[in-house]
């Protein structure tokens, strides 16, 4: 008992203010607040400095550039404003969100921190989502009224105390459920800011007869939700039998146009991008750089709730890699906007069965290669042909960052080991978790590195896959963590047998 509290990293804090940060002041580290709250006596914090009127949200704007003029560093005057509807740049490459970072600089770090910190839970709208708290930087010059938002982001970072002491000798691991949340994936963050830009669009009288996606599952299921919720048409092309069966459900229950066709995720996407410049039709891809601007919140939040402390690794379970990309992005602007000094190193990890990335890195960035993508557990990550290649590279170039994969049994294994210590994560989760336990096994991520995974989607999303590993169904698979239950007589014998086995096989 008294050991498991000493472990515990709120006993680590110091206990006097005055203390001055020691060199090991990464190890007096402070938990998550909804950890500290009911541990920890109450701290009278310092007064906050008087807290700064925030500009009106007009100063600060954004427009689209074409992404090589950020990754190459090339000026351009090619630039196009948020309200024109617009997916590439002249040459045809990528575009993204570019903000008047002059603007923001007006303001320095602390500013910021303070601002962001004042909206946690707050109930004026739209700040209390995670991420309309963060509004300036997103989308700075949308009307409040035009923004549909389900309260997406604040989502739990989870200390994941069991299973790192566990499994890893690391004390300082971290799980960021981003799929505790609206339609149960990170989707959402995306959504909400794609979704309000249409709601802008549509008032301004532009033709956008409906949002169009093709989807591994999870980007319509969010993309449904938010139209439905502001009344505008969604369409979803789905391949046939490649999603599980709950993903299915929620576009056909938020009232979408469902199209569900014999090809893969890749072939969805080639047919929706020839179909959306046919017809008025508003693309909700991730090649759409407006997601990646919601998405990007999620960093945003990691650091917010390490009291803007910068972990040392956070891990990514990548397939078209605009998420990836988020992250750095996220990261990257709260460095040069004084928020915090450093960035964190980044991970991308991939299913074996769909890691053109992974052979690309392993290539030394020399040959990208598309491939054609094999059947996965992790079904949104089955992706041969990822739209947001460029982005992908370029976080991990920056970030100093490294690609990892995981075969079909160890993204199980690793998806049922967390279980086992209390979550209840998505096979895209394991794949994430199986790329820390090859990084811990050569020791690439030290037993102290502060390490974040990402988990993308919510486990309830993928009960069918636990089933067959729990049940030891799945061939050519040990299922080694698999827990069976054990069937009986409704008598009380029985029952006492069967109990007293399993207590003294529990010693
Ligand atoms: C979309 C998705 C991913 C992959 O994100 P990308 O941006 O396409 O790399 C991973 N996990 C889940 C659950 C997803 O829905």
């Amino acid at each position: 008992m008294a050991t498991a509290h000493l472990l515990h990293p709120s006993s680590l804090l110091p206990t006097s203010k005055s203390k001055s940060p020691s060199p090991h002041h990464h190890h007096l580290r402070r938990p998550h607040p909804a950890i500290t709250c009911t541990t920890t006596p109450p701290i009278t914090s310092p007064p906050l400095p008087p807290f700064p009127p925030p500009l009106p949200a007009a100063k600060f704007s954004a427009k689209y550039v074409p992404f090589t003029s950020i990754s190459t560093a090339t000026p351009t005057s090619e630039s196009y404003s948020l309200d024109e509807v617009i997916y590439r740049s002249s040459d045809g490459g990528l575009l993204d969100v570019h903000h008047d970072m002059d603007a923001l600089r007006q303001f320095d770090g602390r500013y910021w921190r303070t601002l962001f910190d004042s909206r946690i839970g707050t109930t004026r709208w739209p700040y209390g989502s995670g991420v309309w708290s963060k509004k300036e930087w997103v989308l700075p010059e949308i009307d409040a009224a035009d923004i549909v938002s389900a309260f997406e982001g604040n989502s739990n970072l989870f200390w994941a105390e069991r299973f790192g002491k566990k499994f890893l000798q690391m004390n300082d691991l971290w799980v960021k459920h981003c799929g505790i949340s609206h339609t149960g994936s990170f989707k959402d963050l995306g959504m909400t800011v794609l979704v309000s830009q249409v709601n802008r669009l549509r008032k301004m009288n532009r033709p956008l007869v409906g949002v169009g996606c093709a989807s591994t599952g999870d980007t319509s299921a969010a993309l449904s939700a938010y139209c439905a919720a502001a009344g505008i048409p969604s369409i979803v092309f789905l391949p046939a039998n490649k999603i599980s069966m709950a993903q299915l459900v929620q576009p056909i229950a938020n009232g979408a146009f469902v199209l569900s066709i014999d090809t893969d995720f890749d072939g969805c996407m080639r047919l929706i991008r020839q179909i959306t410049t046919e017809l008025p039709i508003y693309l909700a891809n991730s090649l759409n750089s407006l997601r990646l601007e919601g998405q990007k919140t999620a960093a945003i939040e990691i650091l917010q709730q390490f009291d803007w402390e910068v972990p040392d690794w956070v891990i990514v379970p990548g397939g078209n890699l605009g998420n990836i990309y988020a992250f750095y992005k996220g990261f990257k602007m709260c460095q040069e906007l004084g928020l915090v000094d450093r960035i964190p190193r980044l991970v991308c990890a991939q299913a074996r069965n769909a890691n053109p990335l992974y052979r690309y890195y392993r290539s030394g960035w020399k040959e990208f290669t598309p491939m054609k993508a094999e059947t996965t557990f992790a079904s949104a990550i089955q992706i041969g042909d990822p739209v947001s290649i460029d982005r992908a590279v370029y976080a991990l170039q920056k970030s100093n960052g490294i690609v990892e994969e995981a075969t079909e049994e160890e993204l199980m294994d690793a998806m049922a080991l967390a279980d086992s210590t209390g979550m209840f994560v998505c096979p895209h989760t394991g794949v994430a978790l199986s790329a820390l336990i090859k990084l811990r096994g050569s020791g690439t991520i030290r037993p102290t590195d502060r390490t974040v995974v990402v988990s993308t989607a919510h486990g309830l999303k993928f009960t069918q896959a636990k089933v067959d590993y729990h049940s030891g169904r799945i061939p050519e698979m040990e299922c080694r963590h698999g827990n069976r239950p054990v069937s009986v007589k409704a008598e009380f014998g029985s029952v006492m047998d069967e109990l007293k086995k399993f207590l003294s096989e529990k010693r």
